[in-house]
């Protein structure tokens, strides 16, 4: 597609950050050219827009970018998928695995019902184990993941084969 080179060359590298050796994916430089963000949005919409989708499941917090734009654009609910303790209502977790350590992922009950086709969204996968809590818990109240879609795939690090057969489409690999 014409649109992902400008698309990829306006991803910012940072190395060692957070921590040294860590090659950063900085997508607050795609956020500072608007045609570069739109095309990124629209290429999302053109894939999802007749698929009936009727939840987009950002996870925080890069997916509360993504995610709102798809969703307006193709007439589906936006669940955010959050941070232990932020939600203010009912929630079910679920916990996952990061390189030190656990971390859990929330979602308000009733916000998602049985029979929903939902995408799940974030910036970007890297081991696939935040995306596979989404999937987890979208799954357990009964609604079917359609897929999972990020702006940046890190592939070495095969997080794809974590999600247990629900398909990602991503726009860009990284090394
Ligand atoms: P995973 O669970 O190992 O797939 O890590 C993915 C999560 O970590 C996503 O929510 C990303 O936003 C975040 N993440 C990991 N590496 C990067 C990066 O280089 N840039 C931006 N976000 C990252």
């Amino acid at each position: 597609d014409h649109r992902l080179p400008r698309i990829a060359s306006a991803i910012r590298v940072i190395p060692d950050f957070p921590k040294p050796g860590i090659m950063f994916q900085d997508i607050t430089t795609l956020l500072l050219d608007p045609k570069a963000f739109r095309d990124t949005i629209d290429m999302f919409v053109e894939r999802y827009r007749d698929q009936e989708i009727t939840i987009i499941a950002g996870v925080e917090a890069r997916g509360f970018i993504f995610g709102p734009p798809i969703a307006l654009a193709i007439g589906a609910k936006f669940v955010p998928m959050r941070k232990p303790k932020k939600l203010p209502g009912e929630v079910i977790s679920e916990e996952y695995s990061l390189e030190y350590g656990t971390d859990r992922m929330e979602m308000h009950v009733g916000a998602v019902q049985p029979g929903d086709r939902a995408l799940v969204i974030d910036d970007l996968i890297a081991t696939g184990g935040t995306l596979s809590a989404a999937i987890r818990l979208l799954e357990r109240v009964g609604a079917e993941v359609v897929e999972c879609a990020c702006v940046i795939e890190l592939p070495e690090l095969k997080g794809r084969e974590r999600l247990g057969g629900t398909p990602l489409f991503v726009l860009v690999k990284a090394a």
